[in-house]
């Protein structure tokens, strides 16, 4: 990027919880990386709720991410079985941010049962349709029902998403996951359009499992996925999954794509347990904006930031409590404080 330009702006949402502190810690290491980003703070979430704004996301909040078209978001905290719907629905919604992208990747340093497999991975989540459409209601009393609204535009923007990322990243496989065996309409489509859209490309290995058994795969085999794409709420859980081979959800970061917006993400919400103690792990955030930087072209603040943040995990010395070894966690302050210290090791 041209250190000369104007810096580029973008969306700060800090979010619920540990938000706020691990939005903090990101923004201290870009700024320490030399990023050239101009942030302009927004609410969403339970903010908004109390202000009385249903949605959970104000129209200044709306205007300042149609703006800019990039934001770095943290989590924003939902009632969970009651109250009102969720502000992040509402956000990839609004902007029809339909891909939602979780890389799974082994990260040095971090012990984990897995380690060593070579894990290298990207969920590719459809993130607008499905269960999570929002059509929800009691039929009766005692009877609730849920829409699955999937449509054929989805599923194949979405696959043709999953399958631009593996050829843009050098990747060789493509699996679609889908429960067509029983849903055979909707998850069906996705299975249908999953193998039409790519035969379209045939440098790419196209492979179609099952969920449930993609779920068991994950954990006896995962290294034998590259590219992975699944409906909403399927991509959702098994994303988690990933995220537990990888190091657990205080290390995985995650991207929403649309035609025109970017909304850069961690996967963890916002942990009310350990929220304003200062203890949070910044890491998912964090290489979520490695993501944005590279998004927004800043590829050498990226790899520096990137970089870092893997020699700090490798030294393991001053990690937080959710990756240290057992009894030797510091603080989010600490834990920045030494990745920014090791910001100039290249
Ligand atoms: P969570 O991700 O907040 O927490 C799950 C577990 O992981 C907890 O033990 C927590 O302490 C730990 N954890 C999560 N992030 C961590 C980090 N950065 N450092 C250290 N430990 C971390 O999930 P939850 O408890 O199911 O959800 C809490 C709230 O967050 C709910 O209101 C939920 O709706 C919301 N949520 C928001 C998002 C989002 O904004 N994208 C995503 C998931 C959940």
């Amino acid at each position: 990027m041209d250190q000369h330009a104007s810096p580029t702006k973008v969306t700060a949402i800090a979010g619920d919880g540990i938000g706020p502190e691990v939005m903090r810690a990101t923004q201290a290491v870009l700024a320490a990386a030399g990023a050239r980003i101009e942030w302009e703070d927004a609410v969403a979430g339970a903010e908004a709720f109390r202000k009385g704004v249903g949605s959970g996301a104000p129209q200044e909040t709306l205007d300042s991410i149609a703006a800019n078209r990039v934001a770095l978001k943290g989590p924003l905290e939902t009632p969970v079985g009651f109250g009102e719907k969720s502000a992040n629905v509402t956000l990839r919604k609004v902007f029809e941010m339909y891909a939602n992208i979780r890389p799974v990747r082994e990260i040095p340093g971090i012990r984990t049962p897995f380690a060593g497999r070579g894990i290298d991975f990207v969920v590719v989540r459809e993130n607008v349709e499905d269960l999570y459409a929002g059509i929800e209601h009691m039929q009766t009393p005692g009877v609730a029902q849920c829409l699955k609204v999937i449509t054929e535009a989805g599923c194949e923007r979405i696959v043709a998403m999953a399958a631009a990322l593996a050829e843009a990243e050098g990747r060789r496989k493509v699996t679609v996951a889908t429960k067509a065996n029983i849903m055979k309409l909707t998850e069906g489509m996705m299975k249908r359009v999953g193998e039409r859209v790519l035969k379209e490309h045939p440098s790419l290995v196209h492979e179609h499992m099952i969920v449930d058994n993609a779920a068991h795969q994950m954990v006896v085999r995962p290294e034998q996925f590259d590219v992975c794409v699944m409906t909403n709420m399927n991509g959702d859980i098994l994303s988690d999954l990933a995220a537990g081979l990888v190091g657990g959800l205080g290390v995985a970061p995650s991207s929403n794509i649309g035609d025109e917006v970017a909304m850069f993400e961690a996967v963890h919400g916002s942990a009310p347990q350990i929220a304003g103690q200062g203890l949070a792990n910044p890491t998912a955030l964090l290489l979520s904006s490695v993501m944005m930087l590279r998004h927004i072209g800043d590829f050498a603040t990226a790899r520096r930031v990137e970089h870092a943040l893997y020699v700090t995990l490798e030294e393991g010395r001053d990690l937080t409590g959710d990756i240290a070894a057992p009894g030797q966690g510091v603080g989010t302050d600490a834990y920045v404080a030494r990745v920014i210290a090791n910001l100039g090791r290249e």
